[in-house]
């Protein structure tokens, strides 16, 4: 990815090497604020998240806080969520480089532009998220993680939170090397957040109360699915950019496919157990990631209304 000289984001905390510790304000459902233009013809986006925000203030308004505190592992869809850092246990508290915060910075302020338009074409408006860059472990409004616990996305603070040790983790045991498979690490976490704001991620926590462990674990399959066809959304403008190199995609692609539910249970198991699976498999996860890529549309992401 040729992210040198681009601008980078100043919502990323530096938190690398304070040990985690910190209390941060809970964020209120209040600070939801989706403007809902008059444009229509969006296809499912529009309405589906027009949907989706009515739902939202009507379960607030019978006093329902459909947000969770969601803790441990990418996107914290739950109790053994977390898949791509489960097993993990090593490489804690080595300082990212300088260059590495440099370049996070740079794949978020891209995801901002690129949200940030998508919003503005439906009548939305976008609010960035915060990336918190930690080592060791981290105390956020989800709850306290180490860093073994990997990337995710707190809807409570609205903050992803990302040890870059994660990326070593990524390239020498999961076999997920290059640039554009962090970049696409990120955009997945932002997918969440971009899930969050538009109520499809207080939505699904609601609903998962009322739900079964499998039947948790295939609505989790639908979030994160649909988390990757956003990450290939935004994969799909920024290749408009012409920032993409050379085989950038097929790094994305190939970290999808190392990261897939049956993938890394082979890998750390030895077996797989299909009803456990709460990511998706590789094959799904390398398809939605395509998806959204070949598109760039929000309406090709309806993991909820489409056979995955
Ligand atoms: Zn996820």
């Amino acid at each position: 990815m040729l992210w040198k000289g681009r601008r980078q984001s100043d919502n990323v905390e530096d938190q690398r090497g304070q040990g985690g510790g910190f209390n941060l304000p809970r964020g209120g459902p209040g600070r939801l604020r989706i403007p809902i233009g008059g444009r229509s013809g969006g296809g499912m986006s529009l309405s589906t998240i027009v949907i989706l925000v009515v739902l939202y203030f009507g379960l607030k308004a019978i006093g329902i806080d459909p947000l969770q505190i969601l803790a441990g592992g990418d996107g914290g869809v739950g109790p053994g969520g977390g898949q791509i850092t489960d097993n993990s246990g090593q490489g804690t508290g080595a300082p990212a480089s300088d260059e590495m915060k440099q370049f996070v910075s740079t794949v978020l302020a891209e995801t901002e532009d690129t949200w940030t338009g998508i919003f503005q074409a439906e009548g939305l408006t976008y609010e960035d998220p915060k990336l918190v860059l930690f080592s060791g472990q981290i105390r956020s409004a989800c709850g306290f993680a180490s860093s073994a616990a990997g990337p995710f996305y707190c809807p409570g603070d609205r903050k992803v939170y990302l040890d870059t040790t994660f990326f070593q983790q990524l390239d020498q045991q999961f076999g997920a090397s290059g640039d554009f498979a962090q970049a696409y690490v990120i955009a997945h976490e932002v997918g969440h957040h971009v899930q969050n704001i538009t109520g499809i991620l207080p939505k699904f926590n609601q609903m998962r109360q009322q739900m079964g462990e499998a039947e948790a674990n295939h609505m989790s399959v639908q979030v994160e699915l649909q988390a990757d066809c956003f990450a290939g959304v935004w994969a799909h403008f920024t290749g408009q950019k012409g920032i993409l190199e050379q085989g950038d995609m097929d790094e994305a692609l190939n970290a999808a496919q190392q990261i897939g539910d049956d993938t890394m249970q082979k890998k750390m198991q030895g077996y797989i157990v299909p009803e456990s699976f709460n990511h998706g498999t590789s094959q799904q996860r390398q398809t939605w990631l395509a998806r959204g890529y070949r598109s760039g549309k929000l309406s090709d992401c309806d993991t909820f209304n489409t056979p995955i």
